[in-house]
């Protein structure tokens, strides 16, 4: 079974948004399109309550795109982006979201950010993405999405952790690219056993 995972296509991270991703909106209707060739379609929707501790706004002379310290790791500061229930948190409006089967949401603890759609950035807090796929009998991932190097690079590192074969498509991705982070993505994602096409 086989799994098209799109990975937070919302109006935040497309152009005229928050935190907007270069080109974000151009790959809607190619994933639309990607949706019937695959046995399952899953969203995942970034959706902080307002005030998350990921924002720049919330830490004293911080700038976002700033690294901080959590008791996690390293975070970077963000505009604010995707709160609960606002435009900006929903799905770009050409997105298929009646197809999914699934939507996961993803960031809802104020204290902790979740990049990946499996684990928050601690790596350990599970979302109950894994057991929902394994209990279905998927075994295969393809992902696209928003953004390349963030979420889309975190969710395929974990899922093939984890043993599922997964694929990015980078023609349905776009990147934010901070300070180098498009490369060391991949370089991250190739070295987990992610196929890049
Ligand atoms: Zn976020």
């Amino acid at each position: 079974m086989h799994a098209l995972l799109v990975i937070d296509v919302q109006n935040d991270f497309c152009p005229g948004g928050a935190l907007a991703v270069e080109g974000g909106d151009s790959i809607v209707q190619p994933i639309n399109a990607l949706m019937a060739e695959h046995d399952a379609v899953i969203l995942t929707q970034d959706w902080h309550p307002a005030g998350h501790s990921s924002f720049a706004s919330r830490h004293p002379g911080k700038a976002p795109f700033e690294l901080t310290e959590m008791p996690y790791g390293p975070q970077v500061l963000w505009p604010d982006h995707c709160v609960q229930g606002t435009q900006g948190a929903a799905f770009h409006p050409d997105l298929d979201s009646d197809r999914a089967d699934l939507v996961i949401r993803k960031g809802f603890r104020p204290a902790i950010d979740s990049y990946s759609a499996f684990f928050e950035n601690d790596h350990a807090t599970p979302t109950g993405l894994e057991g929902y796929l394994k209990t279905r009998g998927i075994d295969r991932l393809t992902l696209v999405g928003l953004a390349t190097d963030y979420c889309v690079n975190f969710s395929a590192v974990d899922a093939a952790k984890l043993g599922f074969a997964v694929t990015v498509r980078q023609d349905l991705c776009r990147a934010i690219d901070l300070a180098g982070s498009l490369k060391a993505a991949q370089d991250g994602m190739l070295a987990a056993g992610v196929t890049l096409v």
